[in-house]
């Protein structure tokens, strides 16, 4: 007798021998809402042959993993984020994606591919995370600009982009409390003789060491009194569960770019 057809997801995951990768796989076992049909690393990457899941052997055919899955999952790197989103055109494959520090042309083709599919994007594919954007943007609506607002990260010492997709996320949605347009009143770092803070700047800091997963804390300065909104991860469990449960609410989509809290109902 012939099985029942599979209706879950079926997923390609991209770079199952990076962290972020093995997270997506481990968490991926045991779901029903969701099944890994194929695993895609670069052509040099170790770990390809390996077994990653029942009957998925990890490969470099991208074309043939696309023409496997209904979503595939990216945590990988800017230049390869861009050039899967450019393929997956040709397969009008929904996608999940995670990699940081995305540039224009990355930007460009991914809102491509969401014209012909659903695409899920997110610099924090965790609960916590998206929780905070919402309380820091209440939070800059009701304090204003006369509260000094400043975002600190910190991640372990292999992260390559900076400040973090996620300080730049909570960054906007306080400027977004603010009515302001982040990209004016946004500070990088300081260094040097940069005067005193104007008001209504938002300034992001990033510190890197070890092995941290990830930590967020919103500053609001005001005169006599702080608030400090933080959130700190230690397991890389939690991105790879909330992009799981993006892959399987974003099969169902019609083609669009969404966040996460759309997935979660939160916008
Ligand atoms: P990593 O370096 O451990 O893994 C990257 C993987 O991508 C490697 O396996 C690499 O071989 C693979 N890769 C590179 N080019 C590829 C290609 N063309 N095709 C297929 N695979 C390719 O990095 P990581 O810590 O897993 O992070 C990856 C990205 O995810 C980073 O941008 C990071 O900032 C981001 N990230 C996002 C979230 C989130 O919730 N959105 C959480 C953690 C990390």
């Amino acid at each position: 007798m012939a099985s029942a057809p599979y209706l879950g997801a079926r997923l390609c995951v991209l770079g199952p021998s990076g962290k972020m990768g093995r997270a997506v796989l481990e968490a991926a076992r045991g779901r029903d809402d969701v099944r890994v049909t194929a695993a895609i690393d670069r052509p040099d990457a170790s770990g390809l042959g390996a077994v990653v899941a029942d009957g998925v052997i990890a490969s470099a055919d991208l074309e043939a993993g696309l023409a496997a899955c209904d979503v595939y999952v990216d945590f990988t790197s800017a230049a390869a984020s861009r050039a899967v989103a450019e393929a997956a055109m040709r397969h009008r494959r929904a996608a999940v994606i995670g990699t940081t520090g995305l540039g224009p042309a990355d930007e460009a083709a991914i809102e491509h591919l969401s014209r012909v599919a659903p695409v899920v994007v997110a610099a924090n594919f965790s609960l916590g995370v998206n929780l905070v954007a919402g309380l820091v943007r209440q939070a800059a609506r009701a304090l204003g600009p006369e509260w000094d607002a400043e975002v600190v990260e910190t991640h372990h010492r292999a992260k390559r982009d900076a400040p973090s997709g996620t300080a730049l996320m909570i960054a906007r949605a306080i400027a977004a409390g603010h009515d302001s347009d982040y990209e004016r009143v946004k500070r990088h770092g300081r260094d040097g003789d940069v005067g005193p803070r104007p008001r209504g700047e938002i300034g992001v800091s990033a510190v890197r060491g070890g092995d941290v997963v990830g930590e967020h804390t919103a500053y609001f300065f005001g005169a006599a009194e702080r608030l400090e909104i933080s959130h700190r991860a230690t397991s890389r469990a939690i991105f790879a569960v909330g992009a799981l449960r993006a892959a399987a609410w974003a099969r169902s989509q019609p083609a669009g770019r969404y966040d996460m809290l759309d997935v979660l109902g939160l916008q």
